[in-house]
């Protein structure tokens, strides 16, 4: 059941906010539990404008100017985070702005070790900001860091070849990976680094407003869904998807399909699974009423 929140505090509250968003700051991390056993009436706390319980694996701490921690009774965290979820992007309705100011936002960034461990460049995004469908990956490896674009070096190759199938092209779609810097090595991402980075692909996502997301392997569709399940778990079927920490103000948008398949590094290692990566894909296709060429089937 929802609570109501009392509308002076919900106002005292907002004009808060508003404080912070002026300021630059707009991601609030919620204390851990221990810490919010003080049922004070509200309390933004001033001094602690960096949050201990989001440091990084060196143990840096977030930049100051982006976070601050919200000690709040837990009888209003409800309301409250339907408050303060609202992104500056979600001003504006065209994508490209909305991905510009995303874009923006992240900036350089130093918010996980990643940017010190030989990451060239930012690997945001690419492809149609009002599109569809999109592909989400893990995380760029060498020829994506070289290029600034996900998925052009071989399984970029296999993810075009699986686009074209599909009867459709690669500019149509929208392609993201969990963590836009190259992991060193190409090593799996460390979870703490795919839960820093991904709030900025949950805010791409709500701002292009896919109908279907193909996530692609585990790491994608682990971190999307925040859940733990093996591969042959997770496919063959559709889960509803809404953007993690986004509170829609789009009344024709609440959300999307979300489908997991094989990574395409997977496939090009394991080619037998094709056929079964092609099922999950022409799974997406019969929801978006897309119709594959004959040569693809
Ligand atoms: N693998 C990924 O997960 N993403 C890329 O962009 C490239 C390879």
């Amino acid at each position: 059941m929802p609570r109501t929140l009392d509308p002076e505090l919900r106002r005292a509250l907002a004009a808060r906010i508003r404080y912070y968003n002026e300021m630059g700051i707009y991601d609030f991390y919620r204390r851990p539990q221990s810490d919010r056993a003080r049922e004070v009436p509200i309390a933004v706390d001033e001094e602690e404008t960096a949050v201990s319980t989001d440091q990084t694996e060196s143990g840096e701490e977030m930049s100051p100017r982006k976070a601050t921690a919200v000690a709040v009774p837990a009888a209003m965290e409800e309301n409250i985070f339907e408050v303060i979820a609202l992104k500056p992007e979600q001003s504006v309705s065209d994508p490209v702005k909305a991905l510009k100011i995303i874009r923006e936002d992240l900036g350089d960034c130093t918010r996980c070790v990643l940017h010190k461990q030989g990451r060239k460049q930012i690997v945001f995004g690419v492809g149609n900001p009002a599109a569809e469908l999109m592909f989400v990956g893990e995380g760029p490896g060498a020829d994506e860091d070289a290029q600034g674009e996900p998925f052009v070096g071989r399984a970029g190759q296999l993810l075009n070849n699986m686009i074209k199938a599909m009867g459709i092209e690669r500019e149509q779609v929208y392609i993201a990976n969990i963590v836009k810097c190259r992991p060193p090595g190409n090593r799996t991402p460390e979870r703490d680094e795919c839960a820093t980075c991904s709030p900025f692909l949950m805010r791409q996502i709500a701002a292009i407003k896919p109908k279907v997301i193909v996530a692609l392997g585990a790491v994608a569709a682990k971190t999307l869904l925040a859940m733990s399940a093996s591969m042959m778990q997770l496919r063959g079927r559709f889960y509803d998807f809404r953007p993690a920490g986004i509170r829609s103000n789009d009344p024709n948008w609440d959300g999307c399909k979300l489908a997991v398949t094989y990574h395409p590094a997977f496939l090009l290692r394991d080619p037998r699974q094709k056929g079964e990566a092609w099922k999950d894909l022409q799974m997406v296709m019969k929801e978006l009423g897309m119709k594959a060429p004959k040569s693809a089937t």
